[in-house]
């Protein structure tokens, strides 16, 4: 059992709320320990792999009723699946009045950010009913400014108020407010960093993030057959591996919590006696049997080629091309070059609609001798704090692919030697993740 002074902010993902069952899990999770006193709620999740998030179904309410179709049957889909679980638990907490206003503010087409967020708003409205705790809403504590920018101090101070006039509080996660007080959201899986908020604003001693997961493990259990588990992790090594696709926990969840230093753990909610991953600001603790401390990756890159003999000695050519990308709006990933080839890894939706326009900007502004552009790269990044102190690290990894006769296509290594990324062919993504991740354990 908690002590009266210790706060524990903890965030239940959709997978834990995703019906009837789950709820109970997690109320005897939060029921167990009397320090869980702010409690942050995702949209139910799915049930089954091929069963809709209950974000989901709202975004496309919003696309039926943008379309100026009725959405009558499918809104009914999304209240009976509330509905459902409101009869489960047995609580008397009946949301048809809130059903009506959500379905008339689609209907005159709200915004699709409203849409997805009345996923959580719904699921915190019985979680909060369910535990006795009062109920926050998330728009009279989350701020964004008028460029859509969350407003971390506007924020940590409302929040912090809010908070200590509610011992014990359920907060939906996933959005916030605008000035002109519309709905806008996080990214998807924004509720981890909304729990994050929360924890910094309560001054929390710890953030547990509840999933459906025993912790961060090294690899994708999807891709590699049971990985094994990571016990601590730093700051820096997950917001590596959660970018490069390890989506157990949002990368930008770090941020509020990093400068006070409150600890995430990752908690398996069908699991719960299962210590997780502990994610911590930094450690002194290198004693891992493993060099490695997890590996992961994305498919839908693309590659812009250029080469230009001399590039090397000609100043400028970069910076061109990189300010090129910018004046479009994409974001570089990589930048591997030679001395007469620079390469641009970029993510392939980020340059869509705009390649012929792209590759014709870069022949006007640097005359290269071939420019071209290449999809159909998936990165891997291999991670880990004990790289820095051990030798050989990269050539294993190459051995290993190579062994499993996969071309590499790319290799970059950041200064910090935190991590190693390898781009390969997409068809070999799942093989040069399994070969890497055999290789360092074993
Ligand atoms: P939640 O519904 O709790 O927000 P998510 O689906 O966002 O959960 O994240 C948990 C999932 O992340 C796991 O079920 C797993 O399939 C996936 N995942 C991907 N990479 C990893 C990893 N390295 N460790 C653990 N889980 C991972
Ligand atoms: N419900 C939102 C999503 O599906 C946010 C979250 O689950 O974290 O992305
Ligand atoms: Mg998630």
């Amino acid at each position: 059992m908690g002590s009266d002074n210790i706060i524990k902010v903890v965030k239940f993902g959709g997978s834990s709320l995703a019906d009837v069952n789950q709820f109970k899990k997690a109320y005897e999770i939060v029921k167990s320990d009397p320090s869980r006193r702010y409690v942050v709620a995702s949209a139910p999740g799915k049930r089954t792999p091929d069963d809709n998030k209950v974000t989901d179904m709202f975004y496309a309410c919003y696309d039926m009723a943008a379309a100026g179709l009725s959405i009558d049957s499918f809104f009914r889909g999304i209240t009976e699946r509330y509905d459902s679980i409101i009869e489960g638990l047995g609580i008397d907490c009946d949301l048809s009045e809130e059903y009506e206003i959500i379905k008339n503010m689609l209907i005159h087409k709200a915004g699709r950010d409203y849409a997805a967020s009345r996923g959580e708003y719904l699921s915190s409205i019985i979680l909060a009913k369910y535990l006795g705790y009062d109920f926050i809403n998330a728009s009279d504590v989350i701020f964004f400014n008028e460029n859509g920018v969350f407003d971390d101090e506007r924020t940590n101070t409302e929040l912090s108020l809010a908070l200590k006039m509610h011992e014990r509080a359920v907060i939906p996660g996933f959005y916030g407010s605008m000035p002109n007080d519309t709905i806008k959201t996080f990214p998807r899986g924004g509720s981890d960093v909304t729990g994050a908020i929360v924890a910094r604003a309560a001054n929390a001693d710890i953030y547990e993030n509840w999933t459906d997961v025993s912790g961060f493990l090294m690899a994708d259990p999807r891709i590699v057959k049971n990985p094994l588990g990571i016990s601590v992790i730093t700051y820096r090594e997950l917001r590596e591996l959660s970018y490069m696709g390890a989506s157990v926990l949002h990368e930008d969840s770090i941020f509020p919590v990093r400068h006070a230093g409150i600890p995430i753990n990752i908690r398996n909610t069908n699991d719960p006696s299962a210590p997780g991953t502990m994610i911590v600001p930094s450690t002194t603790d290198y004693s891992s049997h493993h060099i490695i401390t997890g590996v992961a990756g994305k498919k839908d890159f693309s590659v812009i080629h250029i080469e230009k003999d001399r590039m090397a000695y000609e100043r400028g050519i970069m910076r061109r091309v990189l300010e090129i990308l910018d004046c479009n709006g994409i974001n570089v990933e990589h930048v591997p070059s030679g001395i007469d080839t620079m390469s641009v890894v970029v993510a392939t939706a980020q340059i869509k609609d705009k390649r012929n326009y792209i590759a014709e900007a870069i022949r006007r502004s640097v005359s290269p001798d071939y420019v071209a552009i290449e999809d159909g790269l998936a990165l891997i990044a291999v991670v880990g704090r004990g790289m820095v102190r051990s030798k050989g690290v990269a050539a294993r990894i190459f051995r290993a692919v190579a062994e499993a006769g996969i071309n590499i296509r790319m290799i970059d290594q950041g200064s910090c030697e935190l991590n190693i990324i390898i781009g390969v062919d997409e068809s070999d993504f799942e093989r040069a993740l399994c070969a890497i991740y055999n290789e360092f354990v074993k």
